[in-house]
C-alpha cells in the first residue's frame, strides 16, 4: 500500500525554528480540526482553542503547529492553555454549532517514545542540536501515518463558550499611573488599581474556562 505524505509548509518549521515531531502532530490536529468544523483557517479573532498541554513536560511544541495550521493564535488571544497535562486540545468556531476534541491516542505516543530522537531530548540535547537526519526520520513517522492512528476525535455537540467581548477601554491605575484595560481594574480602598498594585493573582482562569460534557 502505498503512504501518503502529510505536507507541511516550510514556513512553519521556520516560525517554530527547530524540527521536532510535536509541531507536525500539532499542525495535522489544527488541520483536522478545520476539516472536522469546516472552516477555513482563521484570519482573525475566530477558532479558539483549548489547549491542555501544561508546563514541565516537552510536547507543547505541539501549539506552535495548532496555530500555524489554525491561525489562532496566542497573540490574538485564541488559544488558552487548560493545564491538564495532555496531549490533546479543543476546537471551536463561532457559528457552529458543538465544539471538537483530538487527543494524541496513547498508541502513537508509545511508538514515537523509543525513537533515537528522544535519547538525545532526555541527555539534554536541544532539537536544533540533534542530526537532521533522526529529526526527517521522527517526523516522516508523523507526516505518513493516517489520522486514525495518531488521533482519537470526540465530538461535544454541547460545548458552551462565551468569549470575553473586546473592548478598548483603558484608565490609569491610581496608584502607579500606568493605563490599565478596564476589566483588569482592581478596587483597593475606594482606588481603582493595576492587578501588580493590588498584590492579587490574575483570575483570568475561572472567566476562560469552557465547560463540556464529555458523552
Ligand atoms: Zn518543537
Ligand atoms: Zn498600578
Amino acid at each position: 500500500m502505498e503512504t501518503t505524505k502529510f505536507q507541511i509548509p516550510e514556513w512553519a518549521f521556520t516560525f517554530h525554528g527547530h524540527k521536532c515531531p510535536f509541531m507536525p502532530i500539532g499542525y495535522r490536529m489544527g488541520t483536522l480540526a478545520l476539516r472536522k468544523l469546516g472552516v477555513e483557517r482563521c484570519k482573525d479573532h475566530e477558532m479558539h482553542v483549548f489547549s491542555e498541554m501544561g508546563v514541565g513536560h516537552p510536547q507543547g511544541c505541539m501549539q506552535d503547529g495548532i496555530m500555524s495550521a489554525t491561525g489562532a493564535t496566542f497573540g490574538k488571544g485564541m488559544i488558552d492553555k487548560l493545564y491538564y497535562g495532555k496531549v490533546a486540545a479543543t476546537f471551536w468556531y463561532p457559528g457552529v454549532k458543538g465544539a471538537v476534541r483530538i487527543f494524541l491516542r496513547n498508541e502513537f505516543q508509545d511508538k514515537l517514545a523509543p525513537h533515537e530522537f528522544f535519547d538525545y531530548r532526555k541527555k539534554g540535547i536541544e532539537p536544533s542540536q540533534i542530526p537532521e537526519n533522526v529529526c526527517d526520520d521522527i517526523i516522516n513517522m508523523v507526516l505518513t501515518a493516517t489520522e486514525e492512528e495518531l488521533f482519537i476525535i470526540t465530538e461535544i455537540p454541547d460545548f458552551i463558550y462565551k468569549p470575553v467581548k473586546g473592548s478598548f477601554a483603558k484608565a490609569k491605575c491610581e496608584i502607579c499611573g500606568e493605563y490599565v484595560f478596564e476589566r483588569y481594574l482592581r478596587v483597593i480602598d475606594g482606588k481603582k488599581v493595576c492587578i501588580s498594585c493590588a498584590g492579587h493573582e490574575p483570575d483570568e482562569k475561572v472567566s476562560y474556562a469552557p465547560t463540556y460534557k464529555k458523552s
